[in-house]
């Protein structure tokens, strides 16, 4: 069966009744990249690339970031990579930025806020990603965008490095959604952004506030809470008035009984854990995006994550 769903996944990922749904995988190593291409991974919707610049003593240069993401969009043979710009601070500290102690490091320098504090790592990571092979095969995404100036920026800092560097091709700048402020003003990011992917972790933690990896309240920090659903709606309605698509790299596209709520909710492209491709092939020709749709209007009218897990266990049990 196994055998079955990888090759199955070897196909274009489409829903039973004929929607054309992107089965991506998440990355956060080179060895990722081929354990995607194994299980039949259509692009990959979340580059991690902390990893490049968690313990060492210095920044990596672009020569270095370059020669990775190269190697990387290489071993994808030309499917889509979209690669999130460093998403550092706080919580994982790298000891050659200058980012002192926080008391809440989830609400201080973290994300796009740190590139745009320090131009100087934001600007060597935007020229690696220009420079590699085929064009056009790698999307920029900014993460923890909390307001359009963020994303404006980056834009410009892309669109000058591109007239520097006479690069003709347009270049993909797409946005992660995991601050609530993202979702309540989609529509407004939208009109700048080539595309939306909800990073699920984080908007849960933020919309909840509740520390994902505190074990005092992990019980609760569940991505199919109402808050977060009505979120994940307000995201897809904003994104569709300028016709971008939505997809997710958050835990949530990893996760069964999530999926036909997601894609109900007018998600097109899910970037889940390398290993869960097959499965999450194998799931998507089973559904019919019309009925996960009436099942998604049902479970924004629910109360708790647990009554929205319970239909969505009574979903499944009643899928052919
Ligand atoms: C997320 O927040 O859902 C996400 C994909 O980003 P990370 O887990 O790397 O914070
Ligand atoms: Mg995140």
């Amino acid at each position: 069966a196994r055998a079955d769903a990888v090759a199955s996944a070897a196909m274009p990922c489409v829903s039973g009744d004929g929607i054309r749904i992107e089965a991506f995988a998440n990355l956060g190593s080179l060895d990722d990249a081929d354990i995607a291409m194994a299980n039949g991974a259509e692009g990959s919707g979340l580059l991690r690339t902390e990893f490049l610049f968690l313990e060492r003593d210095c920044a990596p240069d672009i020569a270095e970031q370059a020669a990775l993401y190269g190697r990387i969009a290489a071993r994808l043979d030309g499917r889509p990579l979209i690669i999130r710009l460093l998403d550092i601070g706080g919580d994982k500290p790298a000891s050659y930025l200058p980012i002192a102690a926080e008391e809440n490091p989830a609400l201080g320098l973290r994300g796009i806020r740190v590139g745009l504090a320090m131009p100087d790592i934001l600007d060597r990571q935007l020229r690696a990603i220009l420079s590699v092979v085929p064009h056009g095969q790698c999307r920029i995404m900014v993460p923890m965008v909390a307001s359009v100036s963020e994303l404006l920026a980056v834009r410009q800092r892309v669109d000058a490095l591109r007239r520097e560097l006479v690069i003709d091709h347009p270049v993909e700048v797409g946005i992660m959604v995991e601050t609530p402020a993202a979702a309540v003003t989609a529509a407004m990011l939208a009109r700048h952004a080539d595309f939306l992917s909800i990073g699920t972790n984080d908007l849960t933690q933020y919309a909840l506030a509740m520390d994902r990896g505190n074990p005092a309240v992990a019980a609760g920090v569940d991505g199919l809470h109402p808050a977060v659903l009505g979120l994940i709606a307000l995201t897809t309605a904003g994104a569709s008035t300028h016709k971008r698509w939505v997809g997710v790299c958050g835990g949530l596209a990893s996760d069964r009984l999530a999926i036909p709520l997601l894609l109900g909710l007018g998600v097109t492209e899910l970037s889940a854990a390398p290993h869960f491709v097959p499965d999450l092939n194998a799931l998507v020709r089973r559904l019919s995006i019309a009925e996960c749709r009436r099942h998604a209007e049902a479970a924004l009218q629910l109360e708790s994550a647990d009554q929205v897990r319970a239909l969505a266990r009574r979903f499944e049990e009643g899928l052919s």
